[in-house]
């Protein structure tokens, strides 16, 4: 059994064939899927998707402001994002974060609408999902101040997704209450540094995810990502970390269920 913890399900990408994509992730042994919407007007339609009745793995979604998007009121996403903490789809907040890399909203803007939906995701009681690009140390600096002082109730306040710091990093990330999300990266030949890493954490604190359509793994490179790619990324990591197959699958998994635990 494989969780896919960071899927785009509702990216364009997949509008032609959804559920030929599910009935290829169930094959593959994925039971559960988090669909990430990155914006306050792809949620509805997210919230739609994970209601459609449909073969396959379990559907759940995570509500964010993806960096991209930061210049947007996140007042009124905080807002909305308490009105539907409760719902029995929403599973996480995100993806919310840091994107030093290509991204065109100012960096303060971006803090100043992380630090909101972090305050909205602890009261709603929800786990976050965390994007970082090039920017984990204002990352860590940030999430550490801001969890500073406070108790969790589970094992993780959320997750650093698509995981691509060094061991320092990780590290930093778990200790504070951090799982760190694996990818496609995993699988690259030349990603010893991130294999490192990730051995370095440890099992006990790594979930699975693609980040599809995005970020395939190395046999679909320059393809479409799609969810049994979290197969291939299981392998890998589980190679890296000298463990077989089944026992990775199930340790992400159980992970994957203390950090969001709407799946149940
Ligand atoms: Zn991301
Ligand atoms: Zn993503």
């Amino acid at each position: 059994m494989l969780f896919d913890t960071h899927a785009h399900l509702n990216d364009p990408a997949f509008d032609g064939d959804r559920p030929a994509v599910l009935t290829r992730a169930a094959e593959a042994g994925v039971a559960g899927l988090l669909d990430v919407a990155d914006a306050p007007a792809d949620w509805e339609r997210v919230l739609k998707g994970c209601r459609a009745a449909s073969p396959g793995p379990r559907v759940l979604c995570a509500l964010g402001l993806h960096p991209y998007y930061a210049d947007q009121d996140a007042e009124a996403a905080a807002q909305a994002l308490l009105a539907k903490a409760g719902l029995p789809e929403v599973a996480a907040a995100g993806e919310v974060g840091l994107d030093f890399a290509k991204c065109a909203v100012p960096r303060e803007t971006q803090k100043r609408s992380l630090l909101r939906l972090l305050e909205a995701a602890l009261a709603a009681r929800l786990p976050l999902i965390i994007h970082s690009r090039d920017a984990y140390p204002d990352t860590l600096d940030l999430l550490e101040g801001f969890y500073r002082g406070r108790r969790r109730e589970g094992r993780f306040w959320g997750v650093l997704h698509c995981f691509s710091g060094g061991a320092a990093e990780a590290g930093r990330g778990a200790a504070l209450g951090f799982a760190l999300g694996v990818d496609g990266p995993v699988t690259y030949p030349k990603n010893e540094p991130l294999r490192e890493a990730l051995r370095a954490a440890g099992l006990d604190v790594l979930v699975l995810e693609t980040d599809c359509p995005y970020l395939p793994p190395q046999s679909s490179r320059g393809k479409r990502n799609e969810p049994s790619a979290v197969k291939e990324i299981n392998e890998a990591l589980a190679s890296a970390l000298g463990v077989s197959a089944e026992e990775c699958a199930r340790r992400t998994s159980l992970n994957a269920r203390s950090l969001f635990p709407k799946f149940g």
